[in-house]
């Protein structure tokens, strides 16, 4: 949805079984909030399935895939690395040079978020090592606020193409239509969050 290049986030280390729902939700989020596309670790199989079938359900474009070598992705990275890190400079004072330094190059911004911990060279290849306060909490919180940040909040509005379902807001209720469809709700497909393990 960016005007420049391509916003996309990398999921930097993947533990299978401990960290399938965090790297799931790094996806899930993503996508919601504005991105163009994930990268995930090469064992974050699970993950990858669950955020391309969301977006089949709920529509795109968003593209997720899956690379072995996080910090080769990160060394060639040709546009602008963010690292999202609690010992990072205070994103209300570093939001403005990260958007300017995108726009003047048209460039694409890899926005990168560890699990476990994540090595010193990560800290030093950033452009800008970004921390959504300086008190630890988690990947998909400070991914959260970092794109509504980058975007201004433009990414709420955003229109989704390729929907086979679409939400209908509403005060109180749950309903989910047919995506080419206007004002005719269908059924609530039980559908929460997207992530099957939640659903209720
Ligand atoms: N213990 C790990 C370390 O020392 O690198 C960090 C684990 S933390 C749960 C996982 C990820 O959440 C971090 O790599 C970072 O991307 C993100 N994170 C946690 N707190 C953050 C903050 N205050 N600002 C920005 N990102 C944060």
């Amino acid at each position: 949805m960016n005007a420049t290049g391509d916003v996309v986030v990398l999921r930097y280390g993947h533990r299978p079984g401990r960290d399938d729902r965090m790297t799931t939700h790094v996806g899930l989020t993503a996508r919601a909030l504005g991105a163009d596309r994930a990268i995930f670790p090469d064992n974050a199989g699970q993950s990858t399935e669950t955020v391309r079938e969301v977006t089949g359900r709920f529509g795109g474009p968003f593209a997720v895939e899956r690379r072995e070598d996080g910090a080769a992705i990160v060394r060639n990275w040709a546009g602008v690395v963010v690292h999202l890190t609690m010992y990072g400079e205070p994103i209300q004072g570093v939001e403005g040079a990260v958007r300017e330094s995108v726009r003047a190059g048209d460039e694409d911004l890899l926005v990168v978020v560890g699990g476990e911990k994540v090595p010193w060279a990560l800290y030093e290849h950033a452009d800008f090592n970004v921390a959504v306060t300086n008190q630890p909490h988690s990947e998909v919180a400070g991914l959260a606020v970092f794109l509504d940040r980058f975007f201004e909040g433009a990414e709420l509005d955003r229109e989704w193409v390729n929907a086979d379902r679409r939400v209908m807001p509403e005060a109180t209720g749950k309903t989910v239509i047919d995506a080419d469809e206007r004002n005719e709700p269908t059924a609530d497909d039980g559908t929460t969050d997207g992530d099957p393990a939640n659903d209720d």
